[in-house]
């Protein structure tokens, strides 16, 4: 057993106007990072692009149709103040989807304990029928969707840290009693949504808001407090996480002070809890991180979490 890397160079074709802070540079910032000998073990793979049917686990016909008839031949359009898309967008948002997708299967089939996606445009603003907030599908809800309807679980979790809230993830599951989704973020800020009281409609959803200039303390008194006692009472089948490193205090985008140590304990936490309820398994996916420096090493610290509780 090990751990799988799923991403493709697909990915870097989602080019998005100059100074945006969701640019290839991710990406390419992760990679090298991942060069590093210590990453040998990985089991390297390539995402497919995904099936549409994935795509309509959780999206409406009428949204792919409106995504694909977005992508212009040259040049960008914008869908909203922050999310455009140009003529690799939509291969790119493949990519990512099916990086989710095989790796929920790798894990259920027992190749791999477990696996991360490093793949771009990100996915958790993505609601039913909008695109917003640089995400185009909700690549994480159709991962666990796909683990209950393909494979017949009946518990699947969640957790999102990224620093903004989880609001596609939230719209997309908030009817769906098989998952519970537990997300911390920064409050106030983008989206706007993740108060406590939005439980979804079978109390299926955790929201844990975070102040501004809120430390790793705070972050992980939260999660023992509520997060990490929900989780183990709804005893997951497999966990996925939308990987976000954008609460570190170096990122431009918000202001919260988290460090790389944080992530590591996290993720520590995260795979505890996937090896008491779930045979370890265990599926992250890259959701934001914007300043390169401190988005490469969170990423490779988290990947070297699932490594060794991968081994
Ligand atoms: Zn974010």
């Amino acid at each position: 057993m090990t751990t799988a890397l799923f991403t493709h160079s697909d990915c870097l074709e989602h080019e998005t106007p100059e100074g945006h802070s969701e640019r290839a540079d991710r990406l390419r910032a992760i990679w090298k990072a991942l060069e590093d000998p210590a990453f040998d073990a990985l089991d390297r793979r390539e995402a497919p692009l995904a099936e549409r049917s994935e795509l309509l686990r959780v999206h409406p016909e009428a949204h792919v149709a409106a995504i694909e008839a977005a992508i212009p031949a040259e040049g960008y359009v914008s869908l909203d103040a922050d999310t455009h898309v140009m003529a690799g967008s939509l291969v790119a948002a493949l990519r990512a989807v099916g990086a989710v997708v095989s790796a929920v299967d790798a894990v259920m089939a027992g190749e791999v304990k477990n696996a991360f996606c490093a793949i771009r445009p990100p996915g958790h603003h993505a609601e039913r029928v909008t695109p917003m907030g640089f995400c185009l599908f909700g690549n994480v809800s159709i991962g666990a969707k796909r683990a209950l309807d393909h494979y017949g679980l009946e518990r699947v979790a969640i957790i999102d840290f990224d620093v903004h809230h989880g609001n596609g993830t939230q719209d997309l599951l908030w009817d769906e009693p098989r998952i519970l989704f537990c997300s911390t973020h920064q409050m106030p800020l983008y989206p706007g949504t993740g108060e406590p009281r939005e439980t979804g409609a079978h109390d299926n959803i955790i929201n844990a808001p975070l102040p501004p200039m809120s430390d790793g303390a705070a972050f992980r008194k939260i999660m023992e407090e509520q997060i990490l006692p929900a989780l183990d009472d709804f005893q997951p089948e497999l966990v996925l996480i939308s990987a976000g490193f954008d609460a570190h205090k170096d990122d431009p985008l918000a202001q919260l002070n988290f460090d790389v140590e944080d992530f590591v304990w996290v993720t520590e936490k995260i795979c505890d809890i996937a090896d008491k309820h779930a045979g370890g398994r265990v599926v992250s996916t890259l959701e934001g991180g914007y300043d390169l420096e401190s988005l490469a090493a969170s990423t490779a610290a988290h990947v070297k979490v699932l490594m060794e509780r991968g081994a």
